[in-house]
């Protein structure tokens, strides 16, 4: 439980960051799913640079009919934030909800979203409020929508030389609900299965999971349904359902559909 050797640097400069970030460096952000990777030896960078103190990284602000929050802003911070809390609120109900007092004080909306683990909270949220990830090299910044974001079991199209510096998320219209469920590992409160949905005045809703697949998804076919029962029947009908010793595939697929009702009625 031992890392191997390391470097440090703290940056105080996104600028700093990326002119230290090379092949064998890494990001250390919240150091909730990097470390304890470090200390299993999964992973064994030379350097760590910390971002902890870049101030630009921080914080959330509303700007352009956008909700923008910096990446190193921790999940403690989004839970108790007003404008989330008027906006998004599903997004300060997940928040609450991740891990423990420890991992919400320190662990970063950027952090988790980098870090792409199937049965994080982030993914389906960002998901499901359309939101779109900044991001920056030391050439360029480009944005990449959330549903171009996860590829796989802890992937993302995110570059070795680029940093997320932010989460932009639209302001929905006024009379827009959300909502987020969870069924969590009891332990870690990881999710086993995570539904968020957002649903627009007029009628359209935004259906994400996470935890159900090895990539969190927009359910597509539970979204093009007429009712609630059309969309828990069509629910998670078209992705390769995850199995493992906490819930088997049918029974993740079964809790899916316990815990998309739950949401939608939650919004309707
Ligand atoms: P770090 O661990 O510092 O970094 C993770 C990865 O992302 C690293 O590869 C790092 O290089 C990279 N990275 C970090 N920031 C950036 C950035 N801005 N740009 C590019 N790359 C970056 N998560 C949940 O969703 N739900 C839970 O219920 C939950 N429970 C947990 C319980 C425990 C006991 C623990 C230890 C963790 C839990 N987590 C849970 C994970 C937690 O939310 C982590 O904090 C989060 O996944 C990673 O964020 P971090 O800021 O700690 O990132």
């Amino acid at each position: 439980m031992i890392p191997v050797a390391f470097d440090y640097q703290r940056a105080t400069t996104v600028d700093e960051a990326l002119k230290a970030l090379s092949g064998d460096s890494k990001i250390l952000a919240g150091g909730h799913s990097l470390l304890p990777a470090m200390k299993l030896r999964l992973n064994q960078p030379a350097k760590l640079i910390d971002i902890t103190k870049i101030t630009s990284l921080k914080g959330i602000k509303e700007e352009d009919g956008e909700i923008v929050i910096g990446a190193a802003t921790t999940h403690a911070e989004i839970a108790s934030n007003s404008l989330i809390k008027k906006h998004l609120p599903f997004f300060a109900e997940g928040a609450s909800i991740i891990g423990d007092i420890q991992v919400r004080n320190h662990g970063t909306i950027g952090g988790s979203l980098a870090h792409a683990d199937p049965a994080a909270d982030w993914s389906a949220l960002v998901l499901a409020a359309d939101a779109v990830l900044e991001v920056q090299s030391s050439s360029a910044k480009r944005r990449i929508k959330a549903s171009d974001f996860f590829t796989g079991l802890f992937s993302t199209t995110l570059s070795e030389d680029e940093i997320i510096i932010g989460v932009r998320i639209p302001i929905p219209p006024t009379g827009t609900k959300t909502n987020y469920q969870k069924f969590a590992q009891p332990a870690s409160r990881f999710a086993i299965v995570g539904c968020a949905v957002m649903r627009k005045p007029g009628g359209k809703t935004n259906i994400a999971f996470t935890g159900v697949s090895d990539t969190p998804f927009r359910d597509s076919a539970a979204e093009a349904a007429s009712s609630i029962d059309d969309a828990v029947n069509a629910a998670a009908s078209n992705v390769s359902i995850m199995s493992d010793h906490y819930a088997s595939e049918d029974y993740r697929k079964h809790l899916a559909k316990v815990y998309l009702r739950k949401a939608l009625q939650a919004v309707s």
